[in-house]
C-alpha cells in the first residue's frame, strides 16, 4: 500500500503502530541530533522525527528535504513528550525508519501555511499552491458539502437533475453574452447561457415537473467582489405551483442547508414587499441584521416604493430642504459622541461620485434631551424636538439626514449611509444570519439608456393577476409574481412564477418594445412550445458562489472558487484569454488582425 494512514488521522490510541504516510514537507527543523519534519496532506499535519542516534544516515538524508518535497515515510507512532494541542495529531509523532523521496520541489513563491506571506496576485498565479493551504481548501470542502446537501434535499423532494446545453443562443434583455464562433456555420455564433431560463421552462412543458441543475452561467459584465464572468447557479423549476409553494419549498432548502452545514436553526423567513424594502431600507436586498430603518421627513414624489405624500416636518427657511422632494434619515443609537471630524469624514464618504449625496445633515441628542444640529441656524429647538420624536431618538443618539430632488436616488444614498454606519457600529456580524423573502417586485423598470421599460426580472415573469388590467393603462406600476431570497444584505437567489400563456407572453414582449416579428424571431421556440399545453410553472435560481461565501464568512466569492478570474476577467494562472493563431481564425471565418 502506498500509505496506510493520512497525515490527519493518527491519535494517541495508535501509539506503537507501524504506519506509512505520504505528503508534502511543510517545514523541517534540525535540533541537535534530531530533525523534525511537518508532513502535510489534505487531511492534516503529522510530525516526523529523524534521530541521528538511531539512524545517522537517514537523519542526514532528512536534512536535505526542501519545502514542498513529496515524500513517503514508514515509522512507528510514538507519544510526544511536548504535546501540541493546536492540531488533532498533536499528541503523537512518527519515529521514521525509512524515507522515500517521491518528488523534489522548487522553492515555493510564498509560504504554504495558514498565514501566507504571498500577496493576492502571486497566490492567484500559483493557485494550485494556494489551494494546498488550509483556509483556502476549507472553502472548497464547504462548497462540496453545500452542493451535496442541495442535491440531497432536492432529490428527497423529487427534483430531477437535468443538464441543459452550454452552446445556446444569445438572449436579448439580459446582460452581455459571451459568444462562441461556429466553424461549421460560418458567420454564426453560439452564446454561452446567462442562465438556463428558457430551457428549464421547456423542461416544464416536457412534463419533467420538478427540475434542478447546478450549472455554470456566463455573463460578460464588469466584475466586482461578488461577480465572476462564469459563476454557478442552483437552478430550479416546478410545475403546477403558486408562489407560495415555491417559497415554502426553498425556505425548506435553506433551513436544511443552515442546519446540516452550520448547525443553525433559522426562523421562518419574514416577507417584505419590494415597496417596503425600498421605502425603509433603500434597497431590494436589505441587510436586516440590524434596524435603523429610514424615517421620512418629507416626500412629495409618489412612486412605486411609496404612494404616500409626507408633508415636510420643516418650515421654510433652509433652501436645500425647501427645494427637496424627499428628506429622510436614520437614527444611530448611542453615536452622539461622533466628533466633527468623524462626521466630516462620513460626509466625504457620502459625496464620493459612487454615492453622490450632496450633503449630510446631522443632529445630536444631548443627555438633557436637547438637540444640536448642523442646521440649528435655520430651525428652532421646537422643530428639532419634533425631528427627534419622529426618529424616536434618545439622549446619546445621532440622527443623520439626507435630502434631494429624486426620492429614489436619496433612498439609495441613505442605504449606503445605513450600511456604513451599521458596519462602523459593529452590527454586521458575519456569524449572525438574517434571512428574508423580498416579494412583489415591479414588473418593469425604466431605462434611461434605452428610453423604454425593461423587465426587472426577465420577460418570462408573470404579472400579479390583480395587476394585469394595469398592463394597458400604467405598465410601470404593475407588480410581478417575483421574489428574491436575501441573507445579510446579499441577494442569494431569486425567481418568479412564469407566464404560461402564449398570448400574455406576446403582450409582455410588446410592452418591452418587441414587434411580433422580433418576438417570434427571438423567442418563437418558447411561444410555440407554449401552444402545446404548457403547465403553470415557476422557479428560482440561487447563486451558489454567493451562498457558499456567506456560509464561509468570505468577503469575495473568489475565495470559494477553485480557479477564479481576476477583476479584468483574466485567469492569471492559465493566462486566459489568449490570442488565436491565424489558422484557427481562418477556420472560424473570423477576420481579425492579430496584434502581437
Ligand atoms: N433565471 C433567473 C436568473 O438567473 C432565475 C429564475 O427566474 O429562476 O436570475
Amino acid at each position: 500500500m502506498f500509505r496506510t494512514k493520512t497525515c490527519g488521522e493518527l491519535r494517541l490510541a495508535n501509539a506503537g503502530e507501524q504506519v506509512t504516510l505520504a505528503g508534502w514537507v511543510q517545514r523541517a527543523r534540525k535540533m541537535g541530533g534530531m530533525t523534525f519534519v511537518d508532513l502535510r496532506d489534505r487531511y492534516g499535519i503529522t510530525q516526523l522525527v529523524f534521530n541521528a542516534e538511531t539512524n545517522a544516515e537517514l537523519c542526514e538524508q532528512s536534512n536535505h528535504l526542501g519545502r514542498e518535497y513529496v515524500i513517503q515515510v514508514t515509522g512507528t507512532v510514538n507519544e510526544r513528550s511536548a504535546k501540541n494541542n493546536k492540531i488533532p495529531t498533536g499528541e503523537i509523532e512518527i519515529l521514521v525508519s525509512s524515507l522515500n523521496i517521491l518528488n523534489t520541489s522548487d522553492v515555493p513563491p510564498f509560504t504554504i501555511e495558514d498565514e501566507s506571506d504571498g500577496g493576492d496576485d502571486i497566490r492567484m498565479k500559483y493557485r494550485y499552491l494556494d489551494l494546498r493551504r488550509n483556509p483556502v481548501r476549507k472553502n472548497l470542502e464547504l462548497r462540496h458539502k453545500f452542493a451535496f446537501e442541495v442535491r440531497r434535499y432536492l432529490d428527497s423532494k423529487g427534483f430531477l437533475e437535468i443538464e441543459t446545453p452550454v452552446l445556446v443562443n444569445s438572449t436579448p434583455e439580459g446582460a452581455r453574452d459571451f459568444v462562441v464562433p461556429s466553424r461549421m456555420n460560418p458567420g454564426q455564433f453560439y452564446a454561452l447561457p446567462q442562465s438556463p431560463q428558457t430551457l428549464k421552462q421547456l423542461c416544464m412543458v416536457a412534463g419533467i415537473d420538478r427540475y434542478f441543475q447546478i450549472c455554470k452561467c456566463f455573463r460578460d459584465e464588469d466584475l466586482r467582489a461578488d461577480r465572476q464572468p462564469e459563476f454557478t447557479q442552483i437552478d430550479c423549476e416546478m410545475s403546477f405551483v403558486e408562489q407560495e409553494d415555491i417559497l415554502q419549498m426553498f425556505e425548506g432548502m435553506s433551513r436544511h442547508l443552515f442546519k446540516t452545514i452550520l448547525n443553525i436553526d433559522i426562523p421562518t423567513l419574514p416577507r417584505m414587499t419590494w415597496a417596503d424594502a425600498m421605502k425603509n431600507y433603500g434597497s431590494d436586498k436589505p441587510d436586516t441584521r440590524f434596524g435603523m430603518a429610514f424615517v421620512e421627513l418629507k416626500n412629495n414624489q409618489p412612486d412605486n416604493a411609496s404612494r404616500e405624500i409626507v408633508e415636510s416636518i420643516f418650515p421654510e427657511g433652509f433652501a436645500v430642504f425647501d427645494g427637496a422632494a424627499y428628506i429622510g434619515g436614520i437614527c444611530c443609537e448611542g453615536q452622539a459622541d461622533y466628533t466633527r471630524k468623524q462626521i466630516e469624514q462620513l460626509s466625504e464618504f457620502m459625496k464620493r461620485p459612487k454615492i453622490g449625496a450632496k450633503g449630510l445633515v446631522y443632529a445630536r441628542v444631548a443627555e438633557d434631551g436637547s438637540v444640536k444640529s448642523s442646521v440649528d441656524k435655520f430651525y428652532s429647538q421646537e422643530v428639532l424636538q419634533q425631528v427627534k420624536e419622529k426618529f424616536g431618538a434618545k439622549p446619546g443618539d445621532l440622527i443623520l439626514i439626507l435630502s434631494g430632488e429624486d426620492a429614489m436616488k436619496v433612498r439609495k444614498q441613505l442605504c449606503e449611509l445605513r450600511l456604513e454606519m451599521g458596519a462602523r457600529m459593529g452590527l454586521r456580524d458575519k456569524n449572525k444570519f438574517s434571512c428574508l423573502w423580498v416579494i412583489d417586485f415591479p414588473m418593469y423598470e425604466w431605462s434611461d439608456e434605452e428610453q423604454r421599460l425593461m423587465a426587472m426580472h426577465h420577460p418570462f415573469t408573470s404579472p400579479k393577476p390583480e395587476d394585469i388590467p394595469l398592463l394597458d393603462t400604467d405598465p410601470a406600476s404593475v407588480r410581478a409574481n417575483a421574489y428574491d431570497m436575501v441573507i445579510n444584505g446579499v441577494e442569494v437567489g431569486g425567481g418568479s412564477i412564469r407566464i404560461h400563456d402564449a398570448k400574455l407572453q406576446q403582450k409582455i414582449f410588446e410592452i418591452l418594445g418587441f414587434t411580433p416579428e422580433q418576438a417570434q424571431l427571438k423567442f418563437g421556440f418558447l411561444m410555440n412550445a407554449f401552444k402545446f399545453g404548457a403547465p403553470p410553472h415557476g422557479g428560482l435560481a440561487y447563486g451558489l458562489d454567493r451562498f457558499v461565501s456567506l456560509f464561509a464568512g468570505l468577503d469575495s466569492i473568489r475565495d470559494c472558487i477553485a480557479f477564479p478570474k481576476n477583476n479584468s476577467g483574466r485567469d492569471v494562472m492559465l493566462d486566459a484569454p489568449g490570442y488565436l493563431d491565424q489558422k484557427q481564425l481562418d477556420e472560424l471565418s473570423l477576420a481579425i488582425d492579430i496584434k502581437e
